[in-house]
């Protein structure tokens, strides 16, 4: 047969423009730099004007080729499909269209087109087995996109264990294990990851341990659960979700001064996360059998301003408008928010004289506003939700969910 470059024809795809095209033609032009122009040509003209050509196999395989982009151009794409899937000459020099072929219809959410031409480069047996193992992760890659997780992970497992593909491979069966709530599975390919490369989030495994460390608590092994939590925090020091969870553990076994102070410790090192230690610290003060632990509390709220605003804040978001610490710190918090502060100030007048029924009545409004709004965003991709996620479901990122900006009228006035 002939070289790979008597058929590859640079003059006509540039022409064409469209963008379908012209990603084939990029990776065609951009592979391709000893273009043997006189081949083209003879190729060309013998597509065009139907002129005998001296090498029967290059002709043979151009016409294929430009009936293959003519579809395409056409719109026609069940028909461009046919005509590549059924080229004959599909070995290791023709091979990268095919490949560009299957990217670019993986690229328009036409999954399916994509998963025939790697199945059908998966299944010629003339090509190499780097070729061979390229296809399959390619195939794998489709799999996951369109959802089809069980055939994708027996691909990339498959692909894991070595090669030019298994880091890539590894990372995508973390992503699977991640959706499917797997986190025995995603703790075994997390380590694994981490002895050839960088894991995309290093923290995650001690999530993991946490999701598993949860699963346990709610069934009340907490035996077990205590053991995920130390496996957390030996992937993780100081690592506020495992503390959260342990101070959920010590309520349940009514131990309300150990889970105060968890909660207490998780917010001097992690501000941000007031707002999940806050019902904690609240319940266990309202599970009594500590003497003056609400005193206690009351003391380590700090003084400033600021502190007070940002407590006032957390209780809202947290859902606690009802607490007396909420009535005590919302002058501070209408101080600190210029846009609220105004509202409240051209209102009633000084936010520091507001009574205590009023105070109670605005907790209260400002409670059920946030509870229509989304209270929670993704510093990485700015996800937004009503409620609050270890993980991004926009991103994936793990610990990227902070409480917004109270109003959200004044953009740039986030809090955090
Ligand atoms: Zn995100």
């Amino acid at each position: 047969m002939m070289p790979a470059e008597s058929w590859l024809v640079a003059p006509p795809l540039v022409l064409i423009g469209g963008s379908f095209i012209a990603a084939a033609a990029g990776w065609l032009l951009g592979r391709r730099s000893t273009l043997r122009s006189a081949s083209f040509r003879n190729a060309h003209n013998a597509m065009d004007a139907g002129e005998p050509q001296s090498r029967p196999a290059a002709r043979s395989l151009s016409e294929e080729y430009f009936r293959g982009l003519r579809f395409l151009l056409d719109e026609e794409p069940d028909k461009a499909l046919a005509v590549f899937l059924h080229m004959v000459d599909v070995d290791n020099d023709t091979v990268e269209t095919h490949f560009a072929l299957g990217s670019l219809y993986r690229r328009r959410g036409q999954m399916d087109r994509a998963i025939r031409v790697h199945e059908n480069i998966m299944a010629r047996p003339a090509l190499s087995e780097e070729h061979r193992l390229h296809a399959m992760f390619a195939l794998a890659e489709d799999y996951f996109s369109a959802g089809l997780f069980d055939r994708a992970e027996q691909l990339f497992l498959q692909l894991s264990d070595g090669g030019r593909w298994h880091i890539s491979a590894l990372r995508y069966l973390l992503r699977i294990y991640e959706q499917q709530r797997d986190w025995e599975h995603a703790i075994e390919v997390h380590g694994r990851l981490t002895r050839v490369a960088t894991p995309e989030h290093p923290t995650a495994i001690a999530h993991y341990y946490c999701e598993l460390a949860e699963q346990t608590r709610e069934v009340g092994d907490f035996d077990a659960a205590r053991a995920y939590l130390h496996r957390a925090r030996e992937a993780q020091r100081n690592f506020p979700r495992s503390a959260l969870i342990r101070a959920d553990i010590a309520l349940d076994m009514h131990e309300p001064l150990l889970a105060a102070t968890l909660c207490q410790r998780v917010v001097e090192l992690h501000p941000r996360l007031l707002a999940l230690a806050l019902p904690r610290v609240v319940r266990a003060i309202r599970d009594g059998g500590v003497d003056g632990l609400e005193q206690q509390v009351q003391q380590r709220i700090r003084s400033e301003p600021a502190a007070r605003a940002e407590l006032a804040y957390a209780a809202i978001v947290a859902g606690l408008e009802d607490e007396a610490v909420v009535r005590d710190c919302l002058p501070d918090l209408l101080r600190e928010d210029p846009s609220l502060g105004e509202i409240v100030h051209a209102l009633a007048g000084e936010p520091g004289l507001l009574d205590s029924a009023q105070r109670g009545a605005l907790a209260t409004a400002l409670g059920r506003i946030l509870r229509r709004t989304q209270r929670y965003r993704c510093v990485e991709c700015g996800f937004a939700s009503s409620s609050h996620f270890w993980q991004c479901p926009g991103c994936r990122s793990w610990d990227a969910f902070a409480p917004v900006v109270l109003l959200d009228l004044m953009p740039g006035m986030q809090r955090r």
